[in-house]
């Protein structure tokens, strides 16, 4: 689990939307995959009917001259002029055809419709020979005509008498510029159909581009002419050296001429729509991921601003400021806990009001009496020590006022104890000189011959310190009384102090039991008493209590070191007042 709940709810979020990116990402595969076979069936379909217009077209050629043949061998024995003129006739009703001729047995053309050819041999020719050896007719693979400069090839077709033997041979020029007219399948955007000869050469291609003689070398071009020409339907890419663009392509053979047709489509062209729908399909899903985070982020901070102004709220009532109201208006689950959270604060300050009046009651209601029994017991005392009174009533007296005064003490702790507690405390800081008030204050410590113990040594040069005297003053007597208090009656106490940067280090120190290590960090502690103190002597536990409260009000800090049978130093700072000397 994330640590916060803006992180928790785009968790959520992406919980969702992984699944959604997955399965939009197999629809995309899948939708791909698909228009890609369709568009090599659509290339394979479209690729044997090209097969089939060739084949039909070689076909008729072949029969045509099988045509002129008979008439050339039957009934026509014309003279030269005439079969010339049967010749150009003949060509002139197909197309592709730019040239019948007639050859004899040996190969030599004695009529032809391109009077160039009259007088030329073609025995050497592959087809003548094919034909010759018992063909019945055969064609040769694209040649360039040298005469007139085009791509050509020819059909040729044995005559034979009766007996099987060459009469002469019809052959038909074909160019292969001339092919359009035979095989124009108008293509969409950048497709195109094509026929290459049987040793993989580029005859013809629909839209016609121009080619040269190498370019017309497709076998190399395209993976798919060989598997063709050995007679198997194929489909495959291959880069066109015309536009460096990859082509999606099917190719057939055409059985009878053992040539290939084929047909190709751009496949950026084809697979735009597939990638297009996809790329909106994925800005639309991207457009919803990016405003479903936003609201999380926004839902995140509905959330959190009341709940920050929650933990402030907390922390304030922490620090004794109950008047404060949270409010919080939506969502309704945290209303209600801003709600429960103003009850509970509105208790605890009624709570703490109850507690302040019972910490006055206590510190008035009884330091009056206490007032009252130490102003009767001084004037018993007064009037026995002018021998007024017997002299028991001067012991009585004194021992009154020992205890009252213990009392006296006792209050004032818990009173500060409940101050301190409810940070109700307000300190009166002022800049003070450390030797004159440590003086008064000893002066002013109960039973003078103790007094007499402490010894003071401050370092020359202390600074001023800044500190509420009232305050200052409960300090050091809770440390000396507890360091008189824990040491032996005729031990010295030191009071030393000295400045250390931007504080002053006061330390009192006695020559006492010393504090057990394990009991070390307790003795701050509210109501702590070490073992063997409680039944001995008199306190509360509180002493040392105030004191760390009030030093740390003032922003200082305390410590103890100790040593057991040795003695204790209690240490405590206050800050110094900068560039002034006490
Ligand atoms: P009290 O003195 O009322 O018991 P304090 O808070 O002043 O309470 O002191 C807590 C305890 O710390 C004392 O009970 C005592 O055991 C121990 N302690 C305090 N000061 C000294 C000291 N100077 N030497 C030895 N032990 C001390």
């Amino acid at each position: 689990m994330p640590g916060s709940i803006a992180g928790t709810l785009n968790l959520l979020l992406l919980i969702m939307i992984v699944p959604i990116v997955l399965i939009l990402a197999a629809f995309f595969y899948g939708g791909y995959n698909d228009r890609r076979a369709a568009e090599f069936k659509a290339n394979l379909e479209l690729a044997r009917a090209v097969a089939a217009a060739f084949d039909a077209h070689i076909d008729d050629i072949v029969r045509q001259e099988l045509a002129i043949g008979l008439a050339m061998t039957g009934s026509l024995g014309q003279p030269a002029s005439e079969a010339g003129v049967y010749l150009v006739a003949n060509a002139g009703a197909y197309a592709t055809v730019r040239d019948f001729s007639w050859l004899t047995a040996q190969g030599t053309a004695v009529f032809s419709s391109d009077p160039r050819s009259v007088g030329l041999n073609f025995a050497d020719r592959r087809y003548f020979q094919a034909v010759a050896a018992g063909k019945e007719w055969a064609a040769s693979d694209l040649l360039m005509d040298k005469a007139k400069g085009q791509p050509v090839f020819v059909v040729a077709r044995g005559i034979r008498d009766s007996q099987g033997r060459l009469q002469g041979v019809v052959t038909a020029v074909i160019d292969s510029n001339r092919l359009g007219d035979l095989l124009p399948v108008a293509r969409a955007e950048q497709a195109s159909v094509g026929v290459s000869d049987g040793r993989g050469w580029g005859v013809y291609r629909y839209p016609e581009v121009p080619m040269t003689w190498e370019q017309r070398n497709w076998i190399a071009q395209d993976p798919t002419v060989a598997p063709a020409l050995a007679g198997k339907e194929v489909t495959g890419t291959f880069v066109w050296f015309y536009d460096g663009q990859t082509r999606m392509v099917a190719r057939v053979p055409i059985r009878s001429i053992g040539w290939v047709a084929g047909a190709a489509s751009l496949e950026a062209e084809t697979m735009a729509p597939v990638i297009r729908d996809t790329a909106t399909e994925f800005g639309l899903v991207l457009f919803v991921v990016l405003g479903a985070f936003l609201l999380s982020l926004t839902i995140g901070r509905h959330l959190t601003a009341p709940l920050q102004r929650l933990r402030e709220h907390a922390v304030a009532v922490g620090q004794g400021d109950f008047e404060q109201h949270v409010a919080v208006a939506k969502p309704a689950e945290l209303r209600d806990l801003a709600n429960a959270f103003n009850i509970m604060a509105g208790e605890i300050g009624l709570r703490e009001e109850e507690r302040e009046g019972y910490v006055h009651a206590i510190s008035h209601d009884l330091r009056n009496p206490l007032t009252a029994v130490q102003g009767q017991a001084q004037l018993l005392l007064h009037r026995a020590e002018k021998a007024e009174l017997p002299a028991y009533v001067q012991t009585g007296a004194e021992a009154v006022l020992v205890s009252a005064r213990r009392m006296n003490v006792m209050i004032q702790d818990l009173v500060d104890t409940a101050r301190l507690q409810s940070g109700q405390l307000r300190l009166n800081t002022r800049p003070l000189a450390l030797a004159p008030f440590l003086d008064e204050a000893i002066e002013r410590l109960s039973g003078s011959q103790e007094a007499e113990r402490v010894r003071i040594d401050l370092a020359p040069d202390l600074p001023l310190v800044l500190a509420d005297p009232d305050r200052l003053e409960r300090v050091v007597v809770n440390l000396l009384s507890n360091a008189l208090k824990y040491s032996a009656a005729d031990s010295a106490v030191t009071v030393a102090a000295r400045a250390d940067g931007d504080q002053v280090v006061v330390s009192v120190t006695d020559q006492g039991a010393g504090i057990p290590p394990e009991e070390v960090p307790l003795v701050f502690e509210r109501f702590y008493r070490a073992e063997g103190t409680r039944e001995h002597r008199e306190g509360l536990g509180l002493g040392l209590h105030i004191v760390r409260g009030l030093v740390e009000a003032h922003g200082g800090r305390t410590w103890v070191e100790s040593q057991l049978g040795r003695g204790s130093t209690f240490h405590f700072t206050l800050p110094a007042q900068r560039g002034e000397e006490g």
